[in-house]
């Protein structure tokens, strides 16, 4: 009866033990073989057997980590305690069984502190070698089970925190996307998808170009940075701000400014409407002021105030001319959408500057520009920006001083160079000298000026869908680069 199930209850435990592996590491390669074949072997273990501290480490190294770990000592080769200590350091769930022909009180304090299973004698003892391998995987299920718990609990915390940044993101009314380094998509939220109508669809892995059409937004992504500007299909403007995460990617958030827009728009027409108003008065007043002269002789003070009003009329009437061109040009649109000959226009420019040029003593120097293909765009917008440039070139720059402008073709691009000896632009100013209304601190005295020039010239490089930038040292004069993009050849 007792046989019967004695036997049921080996077979139970060989069952168990056929699918675990021990390793043993015994210098004795006689003591090794009595232990692996007349003890471990019959109990159903699957035995590798190493001889030395290398061949363990060998044997450990191709991922193969075995369930129990037996370890003589000394072995040879390096230290026993070392080598355990290693072990457990890599794999704190490896039980490890140590084995000696002496264990002395010392050895075993140190293999306890190490966390050891037991510290057996040499020969094995097939009972209490078979009890300790057993408690040595008992323990390691235990560990395993409560290590799997606590991942468990771990992974549904960090689920549920998921959970809710994905909801607060979705909530969110700024769009939101995440790219990896390689352009796809690693994340987008719902007021996104609402913006480029991207649909529910998964997204996940694709690129961003394969997804989203809109240029704006295209070239925001690739240049990054927070001075982005983009305009749906549908006519809403959004500000673009792109950041680099590290370990994460890119991150574009999208902010709606359609109400700015349009706020900008009506204040547009309004200063429109008002410059249109005042435009006929002045000239009406520049007329008699003109008359006054030719009606009766007048007297010195009196010629002097003539002057002065006639100066100030002037001043006043370029001012409103500015803002009737700002209000044109901001309005965005190409009225008249031509090929425009850029070599022609910066020739007439410089053309109409001559007497100043001349009035002052200033130098000209145009490179030999070689033949361009035409931009596309408007004619009078693309002068003025010339012109703009131009103009400001001979303001500033004092008698005598240089002027020089370079016109020529890089790939589909023309590049446009305007530079000067002037007084130049202070660095922390140059991002601001495109604004409206924006003058530099080092702006000579005697030179007036409206401050609407360059924001002019901004947005109808804008309209053209180019770049401007200005490079400048104080004292050492400015340099205007404007980038247009050249006609497609058909
Ligand atoms: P403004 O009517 O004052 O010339 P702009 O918009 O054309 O207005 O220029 C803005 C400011 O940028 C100017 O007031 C001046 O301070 C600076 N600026 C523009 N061009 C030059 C230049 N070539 N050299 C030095 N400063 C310049």
């Amino acid at each position: 009866m007792c046989q019967l199930a004695c036997d049921k209850h080996n077979r139970a435990i060989i069952q168990h033990a056929l699918t675990k592996r021990l390793l043993l590491a015994v210098a004795d390669s006689a003591l090794a073989t009595q232990a692996a074949d007349k003890i471990f072997t019959p109990a159903g273990y699957r035995v590798t057997r190493v001889h030395s501290a290398p061949a363990l480490r060998a044997a450990l190294r191709d991922d193969k980590v075995p369930d129990l770990i037996l370890i003589g000592n000394p072995l040879s080769g390096g230290n026993a305690f070392q080598m355990a200590a290693n072990l457990k350091a890599k794999y704190p769930s490896l039980p490890l069984i140590m084995l000696g022909r002496k264990v002395s009180a010392s050895d075993l304090e140190r293999a306890k502190e190490l966390g050891v299973i037991d510290y057996l004698r040499l020969p094995l003892n097939g009972k209490t070698a078979l009890a300790a391998v057993r408690r040595g995987l008992e323990q390691k299920r235990l560990w395993e089970k409560w290590l799997k718990r606590e991942a468990g609990r771990i992974s549904a915390a960090l689920n549920r925190r998921l959970g809710e940044m994905e909801n607060i993101l979705r909530q969110v009314n700024e769009g939101v996307l995440v790219v990896d380094k390689d352009q796809r998509i690693v994340s987008m939220n719902q007021a996104l998808r609402e913006t480029f109508e991207l649909g529910e669809a998964d997204l996940t892995g694709e690129t961003v170009e394969s997804v989203i059409s809109n240029q704006g937004f295209l070239n925001a992504l690739k240049e990054g940075g927070d001075r982005h500007e983009m305009q749906t299909q549908v006519g809403r403007s959004f500000h673009v701000r792109v950041s680099r995460i590290p370990k994460v990617g890119i991150v574009a958030s999208l902010h709606d400014i359609s109400y700015l827009k349009e706020l900008d728009r009506l204040k547009g027409d309004f200063v429109n409407t008002v410059a249109h108003d005042l435009r006929s008065p002045l000239t009406a007043i520049l007329g008699y002021v003109e008359l006054i002269e030719r009606i009766g002789p007048v007297n010195s003070q009196q010629e002097e105030f003539i002057k002065r009003v006639r100066s100030s009329v002037h001043n006043t009437t370029s001012l409103i001319d500015d803002l009737l061109k700002l209000g044109r040009v901001e309005a965005g649109g190409l009225d008249e959408v031509t090929p425009v000959d850029m070599k022609l226009l910066v020739a007439n420019s410089l053309a109409g500057f001559q007497p100043q040029l001349q009035k002052k003593g200033q130098t000209l120097r145009l490179r030999k520009v070689e033949d361009l293909p035409p931009v596309r765009g408007s004619r009078t917008q693309l002068s003025q920006l010339v012109d703009n440039l131009i103009a400001n070139a001979v303001k500033y720059t004092p008698p005598a001083g240089e002027i020089r402008v370079r016109l020529r073709r890089e790939e589909n691009q023309l590049i446009l160079r305007v530079a000067d000896s002037g007084p130049g632009i202070p660095l922390e100013e140059q991002s601001r000298i495109f604004e409206k209304f924006y003058r530099a601190s080092n702006a000579p005295a005697g030179v007036h000026g409206s401050g609407l020039g360059l924001a002019i010239v901004k947005n109808i490089v804008d309209n053209h869908q180019g770049r401007i930038w200005v490079d400048s040292k104080p004292g050492e004069g400015a340099v205007f680069t404007v980038v247009l993009p050249v006609e497609k050849e058909k």
